[in-house]
């Protein structure tokens, strides 16, 4: 595209930063550069009011910088509300380094990255995310006690994927409640797409309690080993969307609910783990209730995660860790009735819940 051809408007979405979409009320970006190590990473700190801005670092090779910049805008912001709505006193925060986790990872490029993390004093606090490892938070932990999700041994909280899994069931389990009446789900049909770290967990608890499973991931031999182990029934490819399931359970990549397959849905219910499930959240957060189909909002129920790491800091035990995920059945429960009583969409009332938390505690600042 040439500079004639570009309107106004796009210019617009063009700006590199404040224009960007997806720039929403950010306090802080943080681009870091480092020639020796080549460490190309960028900090958003989206927002600060409840507490520092704790989110996991994702390395991943970006097709373009703006792919980057824009995934970490869209995920810090994801945080801010994610601890909000589940009552933590934290703010929220992500980074991403640019480059493949697999061949250009090494300790020194993790190091120096940990030193731009210590420059910002804690406002910052990071943990593991997509294409980290809990080692990398130990060699971030050398050089700066601002990182989370370290090793059990040096006192971290360990992997936090089953209590994410145990909050995504808490917030099904309220949705089915709120669809069926009751939140037994035995004979319930399920759809879990991804079955990694959390999904797998997922797995297991919705088949002991009685569930039927269908699972659905792009690693044939992961499908069939888990057909063994939970007798969940196998389906291979992408056209899933269409079956014949009550809930589906999108536990893999965000932007799953978007313009291809919402209207091919026959779930009554989605419930599930991924970051960012609605492509375009106000438009498909609308067209899910339009056609009547319940929406639990990723960033309330797969708060597990955060709670666990968040023990870290706050200084909380296994029981409390546990109890916090199991509330997440009874915020679900609130939001949907939040959601009724206002005619607005689930994933609105629960960024209008989160958004009221920061207000009042901007309030009771000044
Ligand atoms: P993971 O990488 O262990 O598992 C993801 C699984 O999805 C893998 O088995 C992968 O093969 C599969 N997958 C990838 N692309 C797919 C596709 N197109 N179709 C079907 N399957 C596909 O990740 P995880 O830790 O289990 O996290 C799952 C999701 O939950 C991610 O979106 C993550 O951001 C989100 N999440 C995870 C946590 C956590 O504690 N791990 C916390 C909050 C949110």
């Amino acid at each position: 595209m040439t500079s004639e051809t570009i309107e106004v408007k796009d210019l617009k979405k063009m700006d590199p930063v404040f224009g960007q979409l997806s720039f929403n009320g950010h306090e802080q970006i943080v681009f870091c550069n480092d020639e020796e190590t080549g460490l190309k990473a960028i900090i958003g700190i989206h927002n600060t009011v409840l507490g520092p801005a704790l989110g996991g670092t994702r390395m991943w090779s970006y097709k373009s910088e703006w792919e980057a910049l824009n995934d970490v805008l869209r995920l810090s912001r994801g945080m801010t509300y994610k601890s909000a709505v589940t009552g933590l006193d934290l703010g929220g925060g992500k980074a991403v380094i640019i480059g493949d986790a697999k061949t250009q990872k090494n300790d020194a490029l993790m190091a120096k990255f940990g030193e731009f993390v210590h420059s910002l004093g804690g406002k910052y606090i990071t943990a593991e995310d997509v294409g980290m490892e809990t080692r990398d938070m130990d060699v971030i932990h050398d050089v700066t006690p601002h990182v989370t999700g370290i090793s059990e041994s040096r006192g971290g909280s360990g992997n936090p994927s089953p209590i994410t899994a145990y909050g995504v069931f808490m917030g099904m389990k309220a949705s089915a409640k709120h669809v069926f009446g009751t939140d037994n789900l035995e004979g319930r049909k399920v759809l879990v797409q991804g079955v990694g770290h959390v999904g797998e967990t997922l797995v297991d608890y919705i088949t002991k309690e009685g569930g039927e499973v269908i699972i659905n991931d792009i690693h044939e031999d992961r499908l069939l080993e888990l057909s063994k182990k939970y007798g969940a029934t196998v389906h291979m490819g992408s056209d899933i969307y269409g079956l014949d399931v009550d809930i589906y359970a999108p536990c893999a990549l965000g932007a799953t609910i978007n313009d291809n397959t919402i209207e091919q849905l026959n779930a009554k219910i989605v419930a599930g783990a991924a970051n960012n499930q609605l492509a375009d959240e106000i438009k498909h957060g609308h067209r899910l209730k339009e056609r009547g189909i319940l929406y639990a909002p990723d960033f309330l129920i797969n708060a597990g995660g955060i709670i666990n790491v968040y023990a870290e800091i706050a200084k909380y035990g296994r029981d409390e860790i546990m109890t916090k995920t199991e509330n997440i059945y009874n915020t679900t429960l609130d939001i949907f009735s939040l959601a009724e009583k206002e005619g607005i969409t689930t994933h609105e009332a629960a960024l209008n819940v989160a958004q009221s938390r920061i207000d009042a505690r901007k309030n009771e600042k000044k």
